[in-house]
């Protein structure tokens, strides 16, 4: 018997034994193929051909999978290669699948090698970063803007993406309204890419399962970034001041800043000013995009508003009077 039909011999029997998760798919002369997969989304497939020198040349080596990034794969087969050449005269192929199962094993970030790739290419700006922690199984995202900045810590599970990721706040020196929001709506975004909504709309397209790590980490730059220098649509002056030491924590502090149903923002005095003055007409609009201002402080019908506002007026005018009457 040759040497390489020796080791296929081998592998046949002890391969399923000593590489978890894995499946022999073919184990011939021509080509050994090792399926290895501890979930659906953090699996390899491993492809090995020989040449009439085997074992003194290297097998041809080609790592395969469906959720694995190209550019991972691609690493991954040239450690396998150096692995290989290690062992030359000798067999090759358990060494290589051994290190393959261990990569999967303590790298759990590999299934969402290709968010992280795509995050690193077009989300992150300057001094934003993003590291991994292959033992906890999560990422720590930073982002600045300005003297703001936030730390969040995102936990891909074990079944990722069928589950989405856990949303943590580490820091954050954002008011407490952004901080609020920063965190309620990166949960629901993450949400909502694993969870169908409760009504269908008619028309609209099938549900479809996806990844949460990118929404989530796309969603919190955007906004990190974007709210830091925006100007009160009341008074046109920026909304949160520039140093976070002097950010207004009294909730009916004039310089309160408060985010509207539509996402802009105001100081607490300008909005009530603005809510509490005429016209009225059809409720009051965002000065920015038009829509309906909505706001948990200023529950008032329109009518409440308006008779407020007259009463306002009639107090005034009998106020003027004593004045006049006076002077
Ligand atoms: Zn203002
Ligand atoms: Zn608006």
């Amino acid at each position: 018997m040759g040497i390489l039909e020796a080791e296929l011999q081998e592998l046949q029997q002890c391969v399923p034994r000593v590489i978890a998760d894995s499946t022999v798919e073919a184990c011939v002369p021509a080509m050994v193929r090792v399926k290895i997969e501890k979930t659906k989304y953090k699996q390899i497939t491993a492809c090995f051909q020989f040449d009439s020198e085997y074992p003194k040349s290297r097998a041809l080596i080609e790592l395969k999978s469906r959720y694995v990034s190209d550019k991972l794969l691609d690493g991954l087969t040239k450690l396998s290669e150096e692995l290989a050449d290690k062992y030359l005269g000798k067999p090759q192929v358990l060494h290589v699948l051994r290190f393959v199962r261990n990569f999967i094993e303590e790298n759990p970030l590999c299934c969402c090698s290709e968010e992280i790739s795509n995050i690193r290419k077009k989300i992150i700006e300057g001094s934003d970063e993003l590291k991994l922690r292959q033992k906890t199984s999560s990422v720590i995202l930073k982002v600045k803007q300005g003297q703001y900045f936030l730390k969040f810590n995102l936990t891909v599970p074990e079944n990722y993406p069928d589950q989405q990721i856990k949303v943590e706040e580490k820091e954050c020196n954002y008011p407490p309204v952004f901080r609020r929001w920063f965190c309620a709506q990166s949960v629901e975004i993450a949400r909502q890419c694993v969870e169908p909504p409760a009504r269908m709309k008619p028309k609209a397209p099938p549900f479809v399962l996806k990844p949460s790590m990118e929404p989530v980490v796309s969603f919190l730059i955007d906004e990190a970034h974007r709210y830091v220098d925006l100007e009160c649509k009341g008074c046109g002056k920026r909304a949160i001041p520039e140093d976070p030491k002097d950010t207004e924590m009294d909730e009916y502090g004039d310089l309160h800043v408060e985010r509207v149903y539509c996402g802009h923002i105001y100081h607490y005095n300008c909005l009530d000013t603005y809510i509490k003055t005429p016209p009225f007409q059809k409720g009051k609009m965002c000065h920015t995009c038009g829509l309906r201002i909505f706001h948990d402080k200023w529950k008032l019908t329109q009518e409440t508003v308006e008779a407020r506002w007259a009463h306002k007026q009639a107090r005034q005018r009998e106020l003027d009077e004593v004045v006049d009457f006076l002077s």
